[in-house]
């Protein structure tokens, strides 16, 4: 039995990918949620009911989480009691900005210059080192680009102080971190897992397109990699991985920018631009953290074809149209529409990009409604 702190689709996914290896799975969520109904058992408690937490210690081999907003001190103490993979302090880093851009600094892996922001001084002062254009964002707590201000001019620095200082600062002094913006040319992504035993699978890079602060499209294997980008990136992982004693699925964000290969930030858990893997990989980053904190072997990260995957936010979509896209499948949440909600999402396999692109113009238009035009084209 595998205990999950979560239970929204990634959850899901993890449960759908260990069931056909003999796992089941009991989730710990706040509230209950659709998107696991019938996956498991499932226990309604606080992440810090430690009357619960204690329960499902005894339960469960191995804990582990499917989103980085659990609070990191009750999973410590739930280390202490049972196996929880990936390990708390990877939780930790990847919850503070400003821990995580120091934590790959000391690993001398690159990201945008940043400072840490406390008060309206420390803006000025970050904003006179760094130099505009920049980020300002809340250290904790924001995701899908929630949480953040670009500032182009002078004039934006006081109005982003405004909203993000005060807000971030409502119970003491505003976490945030000034980060410069990158010039990138495009956006990348990493998965890899790593087992018990220290075996290590990467899968290739990733190209992520985001709209909104929120990712609509991802190309997997990214095109137009070199060997020389793909072991950057796997040399990123192997620090991260040996640093923390890593055991599951990570994955970087990362800024491709004039050769170099910048880290905005990890997730310690299975992906939304790891999602192609299901049909996309030899075997799924889903099935692959089900092994990797169960003790089993890893299985082949290796592509199968080419692929793209679409977030469906928003609106659901007509399954008869989606799915008479040949190579498609799709995968839906079980989650009420709301907007800017991911409730499910589509991959199409190919054989070579032409193929592909091909499919995604027949299915670009029926996901767009839901949240409007796609930005980025597809390269090839
Ligand atoms: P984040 O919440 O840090 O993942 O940021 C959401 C999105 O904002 C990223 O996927 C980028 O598209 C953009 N972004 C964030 N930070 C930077 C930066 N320093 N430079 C350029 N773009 C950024």
């Amino acid at each position: 039995m595998i205990g999950v702190l979560g239970a929204g689709q990634l959850g899901r996914m993890l449960a759908l990918a260990g069931h056909p290896l003999g796992e089941s799975f009991t989730f710990l969520h706040p509230q209950e949620s659709a998107s696991v109904a019938r996956l498991g058992d499932f226990v309604v408690a606080a992440y810090d009911d430690r009357a619960r937490l204690e329960e499902l210690a005894r339960r469960v081999r191995v804990v582990t989480y499917e989103f980085e907003s659990v609070p990191a001190e009750p999973v410590r103490w739930l280390a202490d009691r049972v196996p929880v993979y990936p390990p708390p302090r990877a939780l930790e880093v990847s919850q503070d900005r400003l821990v995580e851009k120091t934590f790959f600094d000391e690993l001398g892996i690159p990201t945008a210059a940043f400072a840490r922001v406390d008060d309206e001084k420390s803006l000025a002062l970050a904003v006179a080192r760094i130099g505009l254009p920049a980020f300002l964002k809340m250290r904790h707590g924001g995701y899908d680009g929630k949480g953040q201000m670009r500032l182009q001019t002078p004039a934006d620095v006081s109005t982003a102080w405004r909203t993000l200082g005060v807000r971030a600062g409502l119970h003491g002094p505003p976490p945030l971190i000034l980060e410069k913006l990158v010039p990138f040319e495009r956006e990348l992504s990493i998965l890899a897992v790593r087992s018990i035993a220290g075996d290590v699978r990467v899968y290739p890079l990733v190209e992520n397109h985001h709209r909104d602060g929120i990712l609509r499209l991802s190309l997997a294997p990214a095109p137009s990699t070199t060997p020389a980008l793909e072991s950057k990136a796997r040399e990123y992982v192997d620090r991260i991985f040996a640093k923390l004693g890593y055991v599951g699925v990570l994955a970087i964000e990362l800024f491709q920018c004039q050769g170099e290969l910048l880290a905005n930030e990890m997730a310690p858990r299975v992906h939304n631009s790891g999602h192609f893997s299901i049909e996309g990989s030899q075997t799924s980053q889903f099935e692959n953290h089900v092994r990797a904190i169960s003790g089993l072997p890893l299985g082949e990260t290796s592509p199968v074809g080419v692929c793209a995957m679409l977030n469906v936010i928003g609106g659901l979509v007509a399954r008869e149209e989606v799915l008479a896209v040949p190579g498609t499948h799709l995968h839906l949440y079980g989650k009420e529409p709301k907007p800017g909600r991911k409730v499910g999402h589509i991959t199409v396999r190919a054989t070579n990009r032409d193929e592909l692109d091909q499919a995604l113009s027949r299915l670009r238009p029926m996901v767009e409604p839901s949240y409007g035009v796609l930005g980025a084209s597809t390269r090839t």
